[in-house]
């Protein structure tokens, strides 16, 4: 299937201000967060309209700039209304949002301290996978070669361009090896997350899932932590070495774009998908529903 490409389609980009027609949306090649990383992004979800936990993305939006040291000229309040306006302009209902921050091009060298900050905000559609027989089928991870870095040489908590590197490297690997993506260690050879979601496993009925200390700390991890123990369920946020995967009986990760799906394989360690992962499929689906408001 060919897919057109992200910069050839029709609507709105909002960018620096403004919508402007998607095919407009443009940067020049001289910009320095595409030499130098200089740029940090978003992925959220709109469900019936409605971007799901909005503000938590804004913030952390914010918070991933002045980790990269510099600061997106727009409140969350203001970056809220601009996405939403963003969704509703396309005529979208279930949509992924992007919003992008870089450096522009003032200054071309590792210094740029001056440069302009410049924002967009694109959306596309993308219906979610609701087939749970479907996903309830797992999908099978490869162990990537690349570990997550030390939060000493990386802004480990930024969602940030440069740190996405080694994921694409890591994913391309897996995909070539008739793998869906790749699960990463840590710096220390820990279990760490896949190339762009959270991780968990159960163990005779508990939840477990690696601390969130050199990697993203995910708005849908938090969200199925507080999901799992509203349904009474005990969840460790823990050390985990790879060695433990024997021991787990279901897997599944978690994320914006893969929302609860399950894993049936990593590397050399098998899981059926169970009762656990089918009940937070079902609680997250209920949970990013757009609440009703009181009449
Ligand atoms: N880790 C990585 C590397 C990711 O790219 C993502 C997706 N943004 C996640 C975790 C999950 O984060 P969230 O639940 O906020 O989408």
């Amino acid at each position: 299937m060919s897919v057109l490409p992200f910069d050839q389609r029709d609507g709105f980009i909002w960018m620096n201000g403004e919508l402007v027609p998607w095919k407009d949306a443009k940067l020049h090649v001289l910009s320095h967060g595409l030499h130098y990383a200089s740029c940090v992004f978003e992925g959220e979800r709109a469900y019936g309209g409605r971007i799901f936990k909005s503000s938590e993305h804004s913030e952390r939006f914010r918070t991933s700039a002045a980790l990269l040291d510099f600061e997106i000229p727009y409140s969350v309040a203001d970056l809220d209304a601009f996405k939403q306006l963003v969704v509703d302009k396309n005529n979208f209902t279930s949509c992924y949002v992007r919003p992008v921050a870089w450096r522009g091009s003032e200054m071309m060298a590792v210094a740029a301290q001056n440069s302009t900050i410049n924002v967009a905000i694109a959306a596309w559609n993308w219906p979610s996978m609701f087939d749970v027989n479907e996903k309830m089928k797992g999908i099978r991870l490869d162990i990537a070669d690349y570990r997550r870095p030390d939060p000493m040489t990386a802004p480990s908590g930024a969602k940030a361009a440069g740190l996405y590197m080694i994921c694409t490297i890591s994913k391309h690997r897996a995909e070539r090896r008739g793998y869906a993506d790749a699960m990463m260690l840590d710096w220390l050879g820990r279990v760490a997350e896949c190339t762009g979601a959270n991780i968990f496993f159960t163990a005779k009925g508990v939840v477990h899932t690696p601390i969130a200390d050199c990697f993203l700390d995910g708005i849908t991890r938090k969200t199925v932590i507080d999901l799992a123990r509203r349904r009474g369920l005990e969840v460790i946020e823990r050390r985990i070495m790879p060695e433990e995967l024997a021991g787990f009986d279901e897997a599944f990760i978690c994320g914006t774009g893969a929302e609860v799906t399950p894993v049936s394989e990593i590397g050399p360690y098998k899981f059926t998908p169970g009762a656990i992962s089918r009940a937070l499929i079902d609680d997250y689906s209920a949970e990013v529903q757009p609440k009703q408001k009181a009449a």
